[in-house]
């Protein structure tokens, strides 16, 4: 059996069916019903989102002639015209699909696009779709560019990308860029859902979860991973087998890590990890499910109440929420995700394994008080209990150690406040235990002092520099003789490991201090460039507001009823 059946038979062949990217279907729907129709698209995102898909059904919506011959150019290709069955079937003579990747040299791209001169041969329009083209030689770029600066009006460029920043921005500037999303894990589950009960075959709710998120928001390996398992599970779709499968650890392992990690019980974080190596399982594996479960219990402390009903898993995160503060399940989800990247170069995996566990260990809050113990009953029962008794036990429970970079002064008035009766400093190590990290407005304002210095310095340009801006500090906490910064950046392609690395440096360089970086997807509202425009718009205001008092103007105005203010004539000295 093929292992890409279902992804080929499921390959959507009409925008309506183009699962979890609506933004960009809306908007190729739009152009294409008021024909309003750009020269060059560039389709970016990761691996298996769809960007050769949504070109296929562009192409087709080009050409499309409708069943009766006489159709148009529609945002909804009939899929039985000559030019529609054609381009599904790969053959249309005026659809050119190449592959940066693979065609790097210049002769191929210029040989397409000498063939650009002649007219389509049976189509309206001539679509040439050029995959992964950040691979492109620069040669070939520029032989390209000549095209694209005054392309003839039958030919359309459809350009995808994986990595948009290594695109030449002269490319770029030319292009409609859209953005692909990374498909969610619950619209994966439903996808799957859908095409198994077309197939007629049965599925476990748990196991389609497993495949969704071993897909990594790619739906065509979801649906390659389900051919596997339809393969492996003899026709059905099981959570064991798939677990098998993928290598996939079972929960209860990582339930026991939290568990032993809540309670500081190193002993038992040891024993699991023996536990882990005696059954084989894998290190990476664990790990995985471990970021998991954090990420679920960081969503429930961030909405309790949020969980999906008919997951059975859902009721044990609930229980280990109330196991540890937000923040700090933030920072062991964070040290999660750094240890897998260097699990790799650990001597052993389970030793790799071993010591990313230790560090968990180590970074949570120094305590005198015992730490309640995971006990059975109900979880809404334990929380506040917990609160109770932890704010009893240490009246230091609520400090949040905020510094100023370079100094070791404690700055935060709350600090000083609960600090000056018995003159003992808060514990620097100990972050807030009563509130999540989600937005201290604090952090915003010193990020943006911060981006200030970092400019000022000439530290930062270009990309990096639109990464600090573009940057909202959401917390900002001093853990273990570093600064962990976590700033939230909307914009997908500025959240790159390289460009987080170049910034994490000039900061560290700047404030000669250990500092690490986290960045984290979402709306940043207060970054230095809002503040940036919100101070152009208060000094636009005030000079409009200048001229409109001015008795010069005030007169001259009076005097010639056509006189105006010419709107925007007006700039800020
Ligand atoms: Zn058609």
């Amino acid at each position: 059996m093929s292992t890409t059946v279902l992804a080929r038979k499921y390959r959507p062949r009409n925008f309506s069916a183009l699962v979890g990217q609506t933004h960009v279907v809306q908007a190729l729907v739009n152009a294409l019903t008021q024909k309003r129709l750009h020269h060059a698209w560039l389709f970016t995102g990761t691996r298996g989102v769809g960007k050769t898909t949504v070109s296929r059904i562009l192409a087709k919506s080009l050409n499309c002639t409708g069943p009766d011959g006489k159709g148009d150019i529609t945002a909804e290709p009939c899929g039985v015209c000559e030019a529609c069955r054609s381009i599904d079937a790969g053959r249309f003579l005026d659809y050119v699909e190449l592959d940066a990747a693979s065609n790097r040299g210049v002769d191929e791209i210029t040989q397409l696009l000498d063939q650009a001169v002649y007219k389509p041969v049976i189509g309206r329009f001539k679509v040439y779709m050029i995959d992964e083209v950040h691979m492109l030689t620069p040669t070939a770029f520029n032989a390209m560019l000549k095209t694209l600066e005054e392309p003839p009006e039958y030919l359309k460029f459809v350009l995808a990308t994986t990595d948009p920043q290594k695109v030449p921005a002269t490319v770029l500037s030319r292009c409609l860029q859209f953005n692909l999303r990374p498909m969610a894990p619950p619209t994966i589950v439903e996808h799957l859902g859908t095409v198994l009960r077309e197939e007629g075959l049965a599925a476990d709710a748990s196991a389609l979860k497993l495949i969704a998120r071993a897909a990594r928001g790619s739906m065509r390996d979801a649906l390659s991973i389900t051919d596997q398992a339809i393969a492996y599970g003899s026709g059905a779709v099981e959570e064991e087998p798939v677990r098998r499968m993928l290598g996939a650890v079972d929960r209860g392992h990582a339930v026991r890590l939290v568990e032993a990690l809540a309670a500081h019980d190193g002993k038992a974080l040891i024993g699991a990890v023996d536990g882990l190596r005696e059954l084989g399982l894998s290190a990476a594996g664990t790990l995985e499910e471990l970021a998991a479960l954090l990420q679920e219990m960081a969503v429930l402390q961030a909405v309790p109440g949020a969980d999906d009903s008919d997951d059975p898993d859902a009721a044990v995160a609930a229980r280990l929420a109330t196991l540890l503060p937000a923040d700090e399940t933030q920072l062991l989800y964070s040290i999660v995700l750094h240890g897998r990247e260097e699990l790799p170069l650990a001597p052993d995996e389970y030793s790799g394994l071993v010591m990313i566990l230790l560090r968990m260990l180590a970074f949570a809050p120094t305590e005198t008080e015992p730490r309640s113990v995971p006990r059975p009953g109900p979880a809404r029962a334990e929380a506040p209990v917990r609160a109770e008794t932890l704010a009893a036990a240490s009246p230091k429970a609520a400090v949040r150690p905020a510094r100023d970079e370079g100094t070791n002064s404690v700055s935060s008035p709350a600090a000083v406040a609960s600090a000056a009766p018995t003159l003992t400093p808060p514990a620097p190590t100990s972050p807030d235990r009563t509130e999540a990290w989600p937005r201290d407005p604090a952090a915003a304002g010193r990020w943006v002092d911060l981006v200030r210095r970092l400019i000022e310095a000439g530290s930062i340009a270009a990309m990096v520099r639109e990464l600090a801006m573009q940057a909202e500090g959401i917390a900002v906490v001093e853990a273990a003789g570093e600064t962990l910064w976590r700033l939230r950046v909307e914009r997908e392609n500025l959240r790159t490991p390289a460009l987080r690395e170049k910034l994490q440096v000039a900061v560290a360089e700047t404030l000669r201090l250990p500092v690490r970086l986290e960045l984290e997807a979402g709306a940043a509202v207060d970054t230095p460039a809002e503040r940036a425009a919100e101070a152009r718009r208060q000094r636009q205001a005030r000079a409009e507001q200048e001229i409109n008092d001015d008795p010069l103007v005030k007169a001259l105005l009076a005097q010639y009823k056509t006189a105006r203010i010419v709107p925007g004539s007006v700039k800020p000295l």
